[in-house]
């Protein structure tokens, strides 16, 4: 049986000693009950300092962002490679905070998810619409767009990918999509996906946009959400831990 996955987005949130507050209180409030994978993903300086703080807790090492690059003159960039070199285990890619404040395309998210696996590091590709898509009744057309160029570069390998439905209007918003609205996006993901493999069924489809305390459980129990991408509420210790609790 697989188990859920919820990842913490720090974003461009930190400093050395909340990092060390926050991560002590994961520990210490560690719900005895847990039975998820957890791993949360740290701004690019604070890889290592987070990277012992979280030595044999249960706690994965994920990165925001990777290069679509291997190594070279791309001044500001990071590679998979690096991010190897400091444990991380998971990487973010085509998050819509880079999609549209950077301009990732489709192709350059689909490489990144390359570049990731070919160090050995899971990508948690993320696919979502805006709201403007969501009214026009295009939402599974642009997810299944994103998701269609990560399976087309990575064909052999896509069941190591994990996919997180973030619904653009629903991050950082308070607005999250009701359990029902997600589940018809993860299972037309999951459609998609066993088209392109038999392990379809096995990969972890992970809910991201304003998941908290109070509504994670409800998130969780439908069929196709494995887990969930969690920002503001992972930077609050009870709250995390709360969403840790719910995931079983
Ligand atoms: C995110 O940044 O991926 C996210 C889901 O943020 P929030 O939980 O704050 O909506």
């Amino acid at each position: 049986m697989k188990k859920k996955l919820i990842v913490g987005n720090w974003k461009m949130n930190g400093s050395l000693a909340a990092n060390e507050a926050l991560v002590q209180a994961l520990r210490a409030g560690w719900p005895a009950a847990a039975d998820c994978d957890v791993a949360v993903a740290v701004p690019s300086p604070y890889l290592a300092q987070v990277q012992s703080l979280v030595d044999a807790s249960g706690i994965a090492l994920a990165a925001q962002d990777v290069s679509q690059h291997d190594a070279g003159a791309y001044t500001g960039e990071v590679s998979a490679p690096m991010l190897r070199d400091f444990g991380v285990r998971y990487v973010l890619v085509g998050h819509s905070e880079r999609r549209q404040l950077h301009g990732e395309g489709d192709a350059a998210v689909a490489e990144k998810a390359q570049r990731a696996l070919a160090a050995g590091i899971t990508p948690i590709v993320c696919v979502g619409e805006t709201l403007a898509e969501r009214e026009a009744g295009q939402t599974e057309a642009v997810v299944r767009r994103q998701l269609a160029a990560v399976v087309h570069r990575n064909g052999r390998c896509i069941s190591e990918v994990v996919v997180a439905y973030e619904p653009i209007w629903a991050i950082g918003t308070g607005h999250t999509a009701t359990p029902a609205q997600a589940q018809q996006v993860h299972a037309a993901l999951r459609a998609q996906l066993a088209a392109a493999s038999a392990h379809a069924p096995a990969m972890r489809l992970l809910y991201g946009g304003s998941m908290n305390a109070s509504n994670a459980a409800q998130l969780l129990a439908e069929p196709d959400i494995d887990g969930g991408l969690v920002g503001g509420a992972s930077l609050k210790a009870p709250d995390f831990l709360s969403i840790i609790a719910a995931a079983r």
